[in-house]
């Protein structure tokens, strides 16, 4: 991976950039980075270049190209924001300073799932930025591809990671291809037994369904045809990790035969009506399996807004295949999602002035709404039936905040919590011992508001001590309160 790879696949996703600051901005990183080896011997570079490239491949603006070169910089050079900020402006320290304060959200021993959810939620509450996002799974995205040259022992750890958190984001973010493309990449380093096993089973039962599919593929081209119907017919591999799920659901338990989709059908029209057109010549040429149903997401999306119709039909030998119809934005958005939102042609249609479309202003309405509505059905999905109400509620994110302890623990606090309310969140004994705090590693006040992702540390009394009354005034949780109040009473 080069700077001249990077250029090319600029020019291929037809994206317009100044070369002459990119190059600034590439030097910069080159330089910082200069001497700095990855695992498998490259160059350091060489990483935000591939994070880069990912990003161009979703045609994403040159700000994100410039953050993406940049987004190591500030965590693992001795550059710092301020001069990232002085020499390449507001924005690109906005989206790199991102980057690097939810590249500190790591999965560590725990997999409990309350734990996990935390983390999601602080990842997204985080953010702030779509874009931020979209920087930080093409850099895990490359950290994926390249996971063989990181030591064992940190294997398994980045896929479990990769599982847990990315790639659930990238599915809510409805970017399919890359939530396939996380999950399989982890899938043989996390199971690699069952990864083995399900390769060998597969592989015969792809062969067979592949020669299903290109005779099926070939007949309904020509119908397609034979009815002026212009549309793209494919076909298309279950993913791996996909279908080891699937094999593994109640119901299916490991039985093959339920397995319709090994390879499907995909039949891309130009309009939506040409979907229903479609859909009706399959039925024609062939018998929709009843038992077996069909799927229609398109009058009814899926909550990331995926569409597309599914059904399943017996060919003229009875094997059973999967046909999914869908309009080639509704494939777009099925395949990339919100990088899709993001496009900068589609703001460019939409009248965007260039100036804008340069500062990457022409995406924050857009971009926002559908960040806020992306992140209401994260809500909806991760909150617990009782918090289901207040979790429809759009606020119900910024009403929590999610810090770090010093050992990478992460606690779910109220909005304007402070390190007081942090303590008694930790351990009870940790509230008894308050002598006073740091966060970030700086000294606050005991009323400091903590803010999402603040590294929190408590400065430990040598004795212990009765919490202080005079801070119940400020403290925000009713498990500090009570401690306060009832210690001070027993005494
Ligand atoms: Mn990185």
């Amino acid at each position: 991976m080069s700077y001249s790879d990077l250029l090319d696949a600029i020019k291929q996703n037809q994206i317009n950039v100044d070369e002459k600051r990119l190059q600034t901005v590439y030097d910069f990183a080159a330089a910082a980075h200069q001497g700095q080896v990855r695992k498998s011997g490259d160059p350091y570079i060489s990483h935000p270049l591939a994070a880069a490239e990912i990003l161009a491949g979703w045609r994403q603006p040159q700000p994100v190209l410039e953050a993406a070169l940049l987004h190591d910089v500030v965590e693992d050079t001795s550059r710092s924001l301020e001069e990232i900020e002085r020499l390449f402006g507001p924005e690109i320290a906005f989206l790199v300073g991102g980057v690097t304060k939810i590249g500190r959200v790591k999965l560590r021993g725990s997999t409990d799932t309350v734990f996990v959810e935390n983390l999601r939620k602080m990842f997204v509450a985080m953010a702030r930025d779509i874009r931020v996002v979209l920087i930080r799974l093409a850099d895990r995205l490359h950290n994926m591809q390249t996971l063989a040259a990181v030591p064992l022992s940190k294997q398994k750890q980045i896929a479990r990671e990769t599982l847990e958190i990315y790639s659930p984001l990238a599915e809510r973010l409805g970017m399919g291809q890359l939530k396939g493309d996380l999950e399989d990449l982890a899938f043989p380093f996390l199971y690699p037994n069952e990864y083995e096993r399900l390769t060998k089973e597969a592989e015969t039962r792809i062969r067979v369904a592949e020669k299903t599919t290109t005779k099926a593929i070939q007949s309904i081209k020509e119908l397609l045809a034979a009815n002026d119907i212009t549309a793209e017919v494919h076909g298309r591999h279950k993913r791996k990790y996909s279908l080891y799920r699937k094999l593994n659901r109640p119901g299916i338990d490991g039985d093959w035969s339920k397995i319709h989709d090994l390879v499907a059908l995909r039949i891309i029209t130009a309009t939506k009506r040409d979907c229903y057109a479609a859909l009706g010549l399959v039925h024609g040429l062939w018998q929709p399996a009843p038992a077996l149903g069909i799927s229609d997401f398109i009058a009814q999306p899926k909550p990331n807004g995926y569409q597309s119709i599914h059904t399943k039909v017996f060919d003229h030998k009875g094997n059973i295949i999967e046909v999914q119809i869908r309009t080639r934005e509704m494939h777009e958005e099925a395949e990339y999602g919100a990088a899709a939102h993001t496009h900068y042609s589609a703001a460019k249609e939409t009248g965007a002035s260039d100036e804008k479309l340069e500062k990457g202003l022409a995406f924050t309405v857009k971009e926002k709404i559908d960040w806020i509505r992306e992140l209401a059905n994260w809500q909806k999905e991760t909150e617990s039936n009782e918090d289901y109400v207040n979790g429809l509620k759009l606020d119900a994110l910024s009403e929590r905040i999610y810090v770090f302890s010093p050992h990478g623990d992460v606690y779910d606090l109220p909005k304007d919590a402070t390190p007081v309310d942090f303590a008694f969140a930790v351990h009870s004994d940790l509230g008894n011992h308050i002598q006073g705090a740091k966060v970030n590693q700086k000294i606050v006040p005991l009323n400091y508001q903590l803010k999402s992702g603040d590294l929190v540390e408590i400065i430990k009394s040598k004795g212990k001590h009765l919490p202080n009354r005079g801070w119940l005034p400020f403290v925000k949780t009713s498990k500090a309160r009570s401690k306060i109040t009832k210690l001070n009473r027993l005494s």
